[in-house]
């Protein structure tokens, strides 16, 4: 068991832990893993896959794998497996028939499975859709390694507090958050000065804005660097992803917007960068490889040893950095501005992403026509006077809900319209 966290990151509205704690001994750490079938979720058991003595499974989840989700549950003998989609309950039961292993499905089953007594609970579900699901294993006062940082831009503020009123450990797992938590150690919350969050600029980084809108699906599922889901492989094409890591580096680590500069760096090696008063920047490092931030959020407050190949800096030879460019990319400058106004702006922005990704997954709409879906349901959100305050998650969740609504009542238009 990881003893109660005891130094904090400074500023009493955060979550996220300051210093290690005295190191990790004894019974294995319980673990669960909320969308165990996705790309997160395949990292995450590979590294309890290699360390089997120090972990046990209580629950995995995914969405409709019914599948992987049974031969994941199996090999790790896991004590729950749910699965989201209530269709398939019949199946997930046949598959685990004779193991002993415990199943549900729909939304509820897979919010009991962060409930259930887990000391660290991997958030990989993508979309808004992981929100109630992290925030149940949250309010129990668990560790969780956040990965969802869609939940975050939906419902930051209310997200954090219900961490620091639980207790939860926040560990952020994203590689540009987990570098700055890093990062952060080497000083005090009030001698930082800015964060800088790096983008590798993604597969369209040197194209001209008129081939930009007219990109396939297939050259956006190409990216450069990282292996990933296909829905964050697309907001990286867009740089709608560096947008959701602005917002979610806000929430974090209670930053302003103007705290936050985002660094192309097409080589992805430097994730995250801190600057301090006394201008030291300290920055962390590393192969791109998802299983280092989720190794260190798996070993934290100890290390781990990774599976992950080791930097050569001399055979990489050069690192090199640009400013973002938000006329190419104006997904980020909206980001930037929903961070801005508050008041669940930045929960419309994450709504109307989802349902534009998806249209353009769906062949509906062009790559080009992602950011500027995003930009009208801002601007109706914005006429209609619907920004407010946001005081409950099930608020966040009302204004996702409206805002989906809003963004597929754009969607035609969006979709006639030549950019
Ligand atoms: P993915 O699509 O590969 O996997 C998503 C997982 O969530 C799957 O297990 C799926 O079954 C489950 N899921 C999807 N919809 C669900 C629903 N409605 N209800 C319950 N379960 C559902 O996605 P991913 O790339 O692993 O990303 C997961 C999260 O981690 C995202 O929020 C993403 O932004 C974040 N993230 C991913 C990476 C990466 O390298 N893949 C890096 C940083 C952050
Ligand atoms: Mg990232």
């Amino acid at each position: 068991m990881v003893p109660a966290v005891v130094l904090w990151f400074g500023d009493p509205m955060s979550a996220v832990p300051l210093k290690n704690n005295p190191p990790f001994a004894g019974a294995p750490r319980v673990v669960t893993v909320l969308g165990a079938t996705g790309s997160i979720g395949d990292s995450t058991m590979d590294l309890l896959r290699q360390a089997r003595d120090r972990y046990r499974v209580e629950a995995l989840t995914a969405n409709n794998n019914v599948q992987d989700l049974a031969q994941l549950a199996r090999e790790f003998n896991a004590r729950f497996a749910a699965i989201a989609d209530p269709s398939r309950l019949g199946e997930l039961k046949a598959a685990l028939a004779g193991s002993g292993i415990a199943c549900g499905a729909g939304e509820s089953a897979v919010i009991e499975a962060a409930q259930r007594p887990a000391d660290w609970v991997m958030a990989a579900i993508s979309g808004a859709a992981g929100l109630k699901p992290a925030l149940a294993a949250v309010d129990r006062g668990a560790t969780i390694a956040l990965a969802n940082k869609e939940c975050l831009v939906c419902a930051g503020d209310i997200f954090m507090q219900r961490a620091v009123k639980a207790g939860a450990r926040i560990l952020p797992a994203d590689s540009e958050h987990n570098a700055l938590f890093q990062a952060l150690s080497s000083g005090n919350r009030d001698e930082l000065t800015r964060v800088i969050i790096t983008a590798s600029g993604g597969p369209f980084r040197t194209w001209r804005a008129a081939d930009i809108e007219q990109a396939t699906l297939e050259q956006a599922l190409k990216h450069p660097n990282w292996s990933m889901g296909q829905k964050i492989t697309i907001d990286s094409a867009s740089m709608m992803n560096k947008g959701l890591e602005v917002i979610e580096a806000a929430y974090l680590f209670a930053l302003q917007p103007d705290q936050i500069d985002v660094l192309v760096h097409p080589q992805s090696i430097i994730h995250g960068l801190v600057e301090f008063s006394d201008r030291s920047v300290v920055a962390q490092l590393g192969t791109p490889d998802m299983r280092i931030p989720i190794a260190h959020c798996l070993g934290w407050p100890d290390r781990i040893p990774g599976p992950s190949a080791r930097l050569d800096l001399a055979k990489i030879g050069q690192l090199t950095f640009e400013a973002p460019d938000l006329e190419r990319f104006p997904g980020l400058r909206l980001a930037f501005e929903a961070l801005r106004i508050g008041k669940g702006a930045t929960t419309v922005f994450n709504a109307a992403n989802e349902v534009a990704v998806a249209a353009f997954m769906g062949r509906q709409i062009r790559f080009g026509a992602i950011a500027r879906l995003v930009e009208a349901t801002l601007d109706h959100w914005s006429q209609a006077s619907n920004y407010a305050l946001l005081s409950s998650a099930d608020d966040a969740i009302a204004v996702d809900h409206n805002a989906r609504k809003l963004a597929a009542t754009l969607l035609p238009q969006i979709a006639a319209k030549a950019s």
